[in-house]
């Protein structure tokens, strides 16, 4: 009998936890974990995203300052808002918004951004920290890929996870994230052959292709628990990687889409403000 994990229930026990530690600083006099979120142009998805941290952060004790710019703006005038920024000793993290009009180049930016503010891990020095030590700073993606696989199988040791998507946003990340766990990694694109017999090797599929219902039971080992970050439209509703109903044949357990891994990535996103705004007064 195949389950689906129950996302939403990870988020409430771990925003509990953010909350409490925002009002530990709050009794002790100190100041508030903020968050400057930068939005270039009027992307309704990004819009949306802007306002959902607003509500979350703000629902945790936290502030959040939105910063929009419009669509025209220089290349020059975003580095210079991100300088500001990482002056602001009242700002503790900094997300960008993605994907930013052509003419910025977005490298630039994620360069731009102090690595110890850079709440979303974009900056290249906290991919090589991820990469080369302990340190770091994950995106939040994969990190609540790891929150669920944790909470869902406890100890991870030396199990054999598949993660097909090899995106610098999730797959990548992943792969460092899952080591640290101690785990055996496979990461697949689109250019693995025998792809149905590599992914049912894993115990733990993961699946961040942004190919809407692909991973079927041909995919999948028996008792395999599934993770689906892939989100996409599908005759306009928001449809996963997995086919839920065929999955469910031979998943132990699944996540869902929606409903699923997203459910969790906006609290981890401020479970690492409130990391990095420890760090910043310590
Ligand atoms: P991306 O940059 O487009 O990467 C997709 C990856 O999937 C690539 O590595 C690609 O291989 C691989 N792929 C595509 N088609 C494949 C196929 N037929 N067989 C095997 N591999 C295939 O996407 P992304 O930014 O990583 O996002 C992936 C999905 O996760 C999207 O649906 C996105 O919307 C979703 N997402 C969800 C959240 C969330 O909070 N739930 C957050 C971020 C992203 P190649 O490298 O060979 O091209």
């Amino acid at each position: 009998m195949s389950e689906i994990i129950n996302v939403s229930a990870i988020a409430k026990v771990e925003k509990e936890k953010i909350r409490k530690r925002i009002e530990s600083f709050r009794s002790n006099g100190k100041a508030t974990p903020t968050l400057a979120t930068v939005l270039v142009g009027e992307d309704p998805g990004s819009v949306y995203y802007m306002d959902m941290q607003k509500k979350v952060l703000e629902s945790l004790g936290g502030t959040m300052l939105k910063l929009t710019l419009t669509e025209d703006v220089s290349e020059q005038e975003l580095l210079s808002t991100i300088g500001d920024l990482n002056n602001d000793d009242k700002v503790h993290g900094i997300m960008i918004l993605f994907p930013l009009p052509k003419h910025i180049d977005e490298h630039k930016v994620a360069m731009k951004i102090s690595p110890s503010k850079d709440i979303d891990g974009v900056n290249p020095m906290n991919i090589g920290l991820l990469a080369s030590t302990s340190g770091g700073i994950a995106p939040c993606t994969p990190s609540s890929v790891v929150e669920i696989l944790k909470d869902t199988l406890g100890e991870l040791k030396g199990k054999h996870a598949v993660i097909i998507g090899r995106s610098n946003i999730v797959g990548k990340p992943l792969i460092q994230l899952l080591l640290r766990e101690h785990m055996t990694v496979t990461v697949c694109h689109s250019r693995t052959r025998d792809l149905k017999e590599v992914a049912r090797s894993g115990e733990v599929l993961i699946s961040a292709m942004g190919r809407p219902k692909m991973i079927t039971e041909e995919y999948v080992g028996d008792g395999a628990v599934v993770i689906d970050v892939g989100t996409s439209e599908l005759d306009g509703k928001i449809t996963g990687d997995c086919d839920l109903e065929s999955v469910m044949k031979k998943a132990s357990l699944v996540t869902k889409v929606p409903g699923g891994v997203g459910t969790l990535t906006t609290t981890i996103l401020m479970r690492t403000l409130v990391d990095l705004y420890e760090k910043s007064e310590s």
